[in-house]
């Protein structure tokens, strides 16, 4: 039902018209305007065909480069932390300088290496940043079925930790950076590849200190990093994620205070059993729903690629009398949607007492709060204080973690606008989706400084999602997911940095 979907961008693009129109001195009888567009559309037509003629790749011819770098990267071990980043940092300036590529690497401590490449455009449009962090979270050896530092290729995926999170991107960017110098395209704009530390963990001593200590090297109009993926059913494609925002990480401690005592003489004071209540308050009720423009043309865009029932509910999630058991069904079998729609409270530590008989004076519980971009947080710790309603329970906000939360990128963008077209050559009949992505990733500093950030990741077929994803045990990609991820990234930004 494309009939239903709400575009705020064609508003906003009718409405200017609209504006402008009066002022036409002279105006043009439409029959012909309308002519010379056509002529104007038919002629950027045929420019643009035969740029991307010129510059065509054969991706088969590819293949053996995307993967040995990709392996090369899975190889080195770069669990953060200590992430000990610097090794893959001068891994890729090595490869980049090769190809006459200048690449430095920026250290915050030592061992923890960002890497940065710059292709030199014309300057007429801003430079557009490619990214993807270097590091990885660590593994449990004894969980993995193979070593998890291998890259090894058994029955169609490659195995390894960072095979999706998030070594395909660095490899994705790499290899834009390595065709566009190759064939010597003429670009608009610069474009910046970025290779950074510490994302799982201690943004700290990369993004962070890139942005606060480097700008000029990074600043961009645009950037493209993780943060989506492309989902199919039975090998068929059926949408792509591209993430425009994201939730902000924002952790509580909720600290109950009592008299300690002997445990033999229980009192109604206890500091146990008070936090034991408050965690239970505020982890039972759901926080109020809330949507945005992102989320709202999510939900709308999914349900016309969903069965009746899923659409049924994506359409009226938001009805009052539908909400409560949408809402109970979406908590139960669709976690991601139900954080998508709200700010969410997970219990993940519970601290307290040291022996069996006695009652310690203090009790305490890590709560991990993912607020949406636009919560007022003072306001939301009110209504935890409400739900919890216990003077013996303190709430204490231990900070944003280094993220900090920026406006959403918009979807009226060339390179928006690039993303659906690459998503339309490659997997006609899907949908491109905007993203709210429930996690947090580097693209939230680069917002909160302006910069139209966008996630994308690869193909994930439901029947592979179960296990083996992102920070899970046997990390494993499909080989093929891995090269079309990088033809994917290859199409939405030549368009937006070739000149025409
Ligand atoms: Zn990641």
């Amino acid at each position: 039902m494309p009939g239903a979907l709400n575009f705020a961008p064609s508003c906003w693009h009718a409405q200017t018209r609209t504006s402008y129109t009066p002022r036409l001195r002279y105006p043009i009888p439409m029959p012909s305007r309308h002519h010379t567009f056509l002529l104007l559309a038919a002629l950027s037509a045929t420019l643009t065909l035969s740029a991307a003629d010129k510059y065509a790749v054969d991706w088969t011819r590819q293949e053996p480069e995307i993967f040995e770098h990709y392996a090369s990267l899975i190889r080195m071990d770069t669990s953060s932390p200590p992430g000990n980043e610097t090794k893959a940092a001068e891994y890729l300036k090595g490869v980049l300088e090769k190809e006459g590529i200048p690449a430095q690497v920026y250290e915050l401590e030592p061992g923890r290496g960002n890497v940065v490449a710059r292709l030199k455009g014309n300057g007429s449009k801003k430079p557009i940043l490619l990214m993807g962090h270097l590091d990885v979270v660590g593994v449990q050896r004894e969980k993995w079925t193979v070593d998890p530092f291998s890259a090894i290729r058994k029955d169609g995926f490659i195995w390894g930790r960072g095979s999706i999170d998030d070594k395909d991107k660095v490899t994705s960017a790499l290899t834009v950076m390595l065709l566009l110098k190759r064939m010597n395209v003429p670009l608009d704009r610069d474009v910046i590849f970025l290779g950074e530390a510490g994302e799982e963990g201690d943004s700290r001593v990369g993004i962070g200190f890139m942005v606060d200590k480097h700008w000029p090297e990074i600043e961009a109009e645009y950037a493209i990093t993780e943060g989506g993926t492309t989902g199919a059913r039975d090998g068929k494609v059926r949408y792509v994620q591209i993430g425009t925002t994201e939730k902000v990480p924002r952790g509580v401690r909720l600290v109950a205070h009592g008299p300690s005592g002997h445990a033999s003489r229980p009192r109604p004071d206890n500091p146990v059993l008070h936090l034991a209540m408050a965690v239970g308050a505020v982890a039972s009720n759901q926080p109020p729903m809330h949507l945005n423009d992102t989320t709202r043309t999510y939900f709308e865009r999914l349900a016309t690629i969903s069965t009746p029932e899923e659409a049924d509910r994506y359409n009226h999630v938001t009805d009052p009398a539908r909400s409560p058991a949408i809402l109970a069904y979406l908590a139960e079998h669709e976690p991601i949607h139900s954080s998508m729609l709200r700010t969410s409270i997970a219990p993940t530590i519970l601290k307290a007492g040291f022996r069996t008989n006695v009652v310690p004076s203090e009790a305490e519980a890590t709560l991990d709060i993912r607020a949406l971009p636009d919560e007022d947080m003072p306001k939301f710790y009110d209504y935890m204080k409400k739900l919890i309603n216990d003077p013996q329970v303190e709430i204490v906000p231990n900070g944003r973690g280094g993220r900090e939360p920026g406006k959403p990128s918009r979807f009226d963008t060339d390179l928006f606008h690039s993303f659906e077209a690459a998503q339309r050559t490659m997997f006609p009949g899907a949908i491109t989706l905007p993203t709210m992505g429930v996690g947090a990733t580097d693209n939230s500093q680069l917002r909160a400084k302006g910069v139209q950030a966008y996630g994308f990741g690869p193909i994930i077929d439901e029947k592979d999602a179960q296990g083996g994803g992102a920070h899970a045990d046997d990390e494993h990609l499909r080989e093929t997911s891995l090269y079309k991820e990088v033809e994917f990234l290859w199409r939405s930004v030549f368009p937006v940095v070739a000149s025409k």
